[in-house]
């Protein structure tokens, strides 16, 4: 090889190699045109994109905000309406106590009102039966009076003719040393037992309850047998104060220990019944001479009782008729019977003496016989009230 041609073959390798870095450049060239474009495009792309996502955040917030803004106005409208419903429920409260109290108000009233047409009721009763005693009564008066008159144009005759014949009748009045009753009412019999309660009352109540018939009891304070109390009331019989012990050193010793005996028994059977008792009868009867030595023979106090008793409301009672059961001698329930029905005869009223007692086995006995008789004589049966009849002894003068 010459000279030439390794010159011609140097020149056709330069050549060559230029040639492959001119097309080199021109891909390269090519490639990072198109990656730049690849770019820019993308980058617009994100940007349009991040631009519509920030629009639509601003609206959302907007929204949002709208949103809250409303939630606000309903939260305060929803406050207001609760404050308004617990006024309203306040109102509600009030109006409903008040009701209440308008419903209490008229039920006490419901209640007073059948409390005095009850009372209105026994008025009236009590009302008709005034009544009718006045009525009976001025007949009586009226019978009496011409009785009277008649009696005295015969006494009148009988004086001039014979005058002891008087005297012995005057005497006679004197020895029954008793009033006449105030009412007569056609034939009245109060059947009365004193000096109880007993294990007997029961008993006694049992035949009475049999009978249908009231009676009533003068009682002395036996505070180990309240439950007889309680029954003689509940029964609807009387219930009177025959002082608290019966003890003539006690009930007759002095007009304070008289008013405490009565006061004592009265108190008691009041808190124990809820029944006030207002009829009494003294231990022994008004005459009693007993209880005159404890006090000095000081006759004044059994009459200075009566005037205190009646200042209390209380009627006083003494009787006409003694079935003698008290009596020293023991008698036989026929016996007892017969005294009784023997001292109604002819009377228009009977306030009849017995004792609730145990040791008055036989008055018990004879109480059937009693009332079958007395029912017989045309009785009818009453309980003792402060408008009864009523029969006084004289109080003792020596
Ligand atoms: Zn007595």
């Amino acid at each position: 090889m010459n000279n030439k041609d390794l010159k011609e073959s140097m020149i056709n390798e330069e050549r060559h190699t230029g040639k492959r870095y001119r097309r080199m450049k021109t891909v390269f060239i090519t490639v990072s045109v198109v990656l730049a474009l690849m770019l820019i495009a993308s980058g617009f792309l994100y940007y349009k994109s991040f631009s519509t996502y920030k629009e639509q955040l601003g609206k959302d917030e907007q929204l949002l905000k709208d949103l809250s803004g409303k939630l606000t106005e309903k939260q305060e409208e929803l406050d207001q309406k609760n404050k308004e419903l617990d006024i309203k429920q306040g109102e509600l409260e009030t109006i409903q106590d008040q009701l209440g109290s308008i419903q209490k108000e008229l039920d006490s009233l419901k209640e007073r009102i059948a409390e005095v047409s009850a009372e209105n009721e026994t008025f009236k009763k009590e009302n008709d039966d005034l009544k009718k005693e006045l009525e009976e009564a001025k007949k009586a008066l009226k019978a009496k009076q011409e009785l009277k008159a008649k009696q005295e144009q015969q006494a009148k005759k009988d004086k001039q003719e014979t005058k002891p014949k008087q005297e012995t009748q005057e005497k006679q009045e004197t020895q029954e040393k008793q009033e006449e009753p105030k009412k007569q009412t056609g034939k009245v019999a109060y059947l009365t037992f004193d000096d109880g309660v007993s294990k007997n009352t029961p008993k006694l109540l049992a035949v009475l309850d049999k009978y249908g018939v009231k009676a009533t009891f003068f009682a002395n304070w036996k505070p180990s047998l309240k439950e007889y109390y309680k029954q003689i009331v509940k029964k609807g019989h009387a219930l009177g104060n025959h002082t608290a012990t019966h003890q003539w050193a006690s009930v007759y010793s002095s007009l304070d220990s008289f008013k405490k005996e009565v006061k004592t028994f009265e108190k008691n059977v009041y808190e124990l019944t809820g029944y006030r008792t207002t009829l009494f009868r003294f231990p022994g009867g008004t005459s009693n001479t007993k209880g005159l030595k404890y006090n000095g023979r000081d006759t004044t106090l059994v009459p200075r009782a009566i005037e205190w008793l009646k200042s209390e409301g209380y009627a006083y009672f003494d009787w006409n008729v003694s079935s003698r059961d008290a009596d020293g001698k023991k008698y036989t329930a026929s016996e007892i019977a017969n005294h009784v029905l023997n001292g109604a005869k002819g009377k228009k009223v009977a306030i009849i003496l017995m004792h609730d007692m145990v040791s008055k086995q036989t008055t018990l006995e004879a109480l059937p016989k009693i009332i079958e008789g007395l029912k017989a004589q045309g009785f009818t049966f009453k309980v003792l009230s402060n408008s009864s009849s009523t029969v006084h002894f004289k109080p003792a003068s020596k």
